[in-house]
């Protein structure tokens, strides 16, 4: 559970928060805003927030990729709620927190499909899984999409708990990882120093 949590904390999404804050206020010429760094990094975790109906719904489905990872629908929506929210919340930062809030998702997408498995872009109107490797984009072919299946499968007749289920979906971390991590924060605080002069 700590091990999970620590991954979570170190985590790629967690470092992509930190880079896609500092990016946007610094070109929307922000002062430093612990709410917009919260919203970022709530922004590069928000797709995986779908594990809370899929660890309800889990003896039924093999991926947590319900709800939240939909790019063609998700990203418009949320360029659209943060719009209608940030005209309240924040009516002078309305340009950033839409643009740090839809690339922050759109960065955890990107992220994802990184992976083996690649990811589905045109979600929810194609399946087709995309993935990025080695330089290259390329369509993932159909037998190992079939093979991750019948894998998912077979984990699945193990009926593992909840708490392994979030524990399988956080890798192990590595040192490129960290050292990611460590610049992500270093960009953080760069940041905030040279707006306190
Ligand atoms: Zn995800």
């Amino acid at each position: 559970m700590l091990l999970t949590l620590i991954r979570i904390l170190l985590g790629v999404d967690m470092a992509l928060g930190f880079f896609n804050y500092t990016a946007w206020s610094w070109l929307a010429g922000h002062p430093f805003n612990v709410r917009l760094l919260c919203l970022s990094i709530f922004s590069t975790h928000f797709p995986d927030w779908d594990m809370i109906p899929y660890l309800l719904l889990r003896h039924r489905l093999i991926s947590h990729w319900v709800i939240g990872h939909h790019p063609l629908l998700v990203l418009p929506l949320v360029a659209i709620a943060s719009f209608c929210a940030s005209t309240i919340w924040m009516p002078d930062a309305v340009d950033c927190i839409v643009g740090m809030a839809s690339t922050g998702v759109f960065l955890h997408f990107a992220h994802d499909g990184m992976g083996k498995w690649g990811f589905p872009w045109l979600s929810p109107f194609s399946m087709t899984r995309f993935r990025f490797r080695g330089g290259k984009f390329s369509v993932v072919p159909q037998q190992e999409i079939d093979a991750w299946r019948e894998q998912a499968l077979l984990w699945k007749q193990r009926e593992p708990s909840a708490m392994d289920e979030i524990s399988v979906r956080t890798p192990t971390m590595t040192v490129a990882q960290l050292l990611f991590w460590a610049a992500g924060v270093i960009a953080v605080l760069v940041f905030i120093v040279e707006k306190s002069y």
